[in-house]
């Protein structure tokens, strides 16, 4: 699109419209912002500065304009301020209020990857968590997380184990720590892990297992939602779940679960379900990483899921 300031010119060369352009201009020097401006630059400004300058005010003028009653404007999501260049007045473009909220909010969605997340998740915040007796000690748990996180990110910190029955909200906490995480400019990853865990099986198939494994155990924080809600096969425990903790504990990377059952449970219960001679102590080196990564923090009351 052409700049409104050059098409005025061109379009004042070719008619010498006097009358129309005093009629134009009066319009322009009457706005509020172009007498302000001139005001607070007077000493910088003389009749000639400002005479070669009209075409950059009726610019301004005609795109705040545009902007005010919503049409297209020149540049779309940005709005026109007057500046001084080089003794002249001339129009430069910020974006808008609007423009910079939508950017902030995009750049905090990137910053939380989830995979195979119920949408809860999303819109998941600490203020509007419902703090009954039962689940205040989560919270502050998750306040105390983000809090010592976020004042020396580059150090460890111990990630929390929430287990408790279906629909106590740990997920929905979860999502809360993931979203303010992300607002403060900090990357999630949230994996429901059953779900996962069938994208595992299946990948081997198409030989994507390596990559799909590599984006999980990477991730600069990580939460693994439901486990222990599927029956766990060697495979899945030994390559997949033994790898990724393996990996988080070396490099000391923030890690969170989420559970319906205790951790003593996902030992006994879960992770020794296969009836070979090793399970058990394969089941006592994996808890050894889980309760390494995250600390237990019981979640108790009632079913919050509608139905
Ligand atoms: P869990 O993961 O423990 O099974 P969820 O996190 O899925 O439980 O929560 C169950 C339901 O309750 C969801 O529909 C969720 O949106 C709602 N919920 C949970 N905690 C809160 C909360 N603090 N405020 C509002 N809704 C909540
Ligand atoms: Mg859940």
């Amino acid at each position: 699109m052409e700049n409104v300031s050059e098409s005025m010119k061109k379009w004042m060369d070719q008619n010498n419209q006097t009358a129309h352009y005093i009629e134009l201009m009066s319009d322009v020097y009457r706005n509020g912002d172009v007498v302000q401006f001139i005001n607070d630059h007077r000493d910088e400004l003389d009749e000639d500065h400002i005479d070669r300058s009209a075409a950059k005010l009726y610019e301004y003028v005609t795109e705040k304009r545009k902007l005010a009653n919503g049409e297209t404007t020149f540049a779309p999501g940005y709005e026109p301020h007057l500046i001084m260049s080089n003794h002249l007045i001339d129009v430069a473009y910020a974006p808008t209020k609007e423009t910079v909220a939508r950017e902030k909010m995009k750049s905090e969605q990137r910053r939380l990857k989830t995979i195979s997340m119920p949408k809860l998740v999303k819109d998941a915040s600490l203020t509007e968590f419902e703090k009954d007796e039962n689940r205040v000690l989560a919270l502050k748990e998750a306040l105390q997380f983000i809090s010592a996180f976020e004042a020396s990110p580059r150090t460890y910190h111990q990630g929390l184990y929430l287990y408790g029955s279906f629909g106590v909200g740990k997920t929905y906490l979860l999502g809360a720590i993931a979203n303010q995480l992300a607002h403060d400019g900090y990357s999630t990853t949230m994996v429901h892990f059953p779900s996962f865990a069938v994208e595992m099986k299946n990948a081997i198939a198409t030989n994507n297992v390596a990559d799909k494994l590599e984006a999980v155990r990477r991730a600069p924080i990580l939460m693994l939602d439901d486990i222990g809600a599927d029956s766990v096969s060697d495979w899945i425990r030994d390559e997949v779940l033994a790898v990724i903790l393996e990996y988080r504990m070396q490099e000391e990377l923030p890690t969170f679960f989420s559970s319906n059952l205790s951790m003593a449970k996902l030992e006994s219960e879960y992770l020794t379900v296969s009836k070979k001679s090793e399970a058990p102590l394969k089941a006592k080196r994996i808890m050894q990483r889980v309760r390494f990564l995250a600390k237990q923090v019981e979640m108790v009351g009632q079913n919050r899921r509608p139905n």
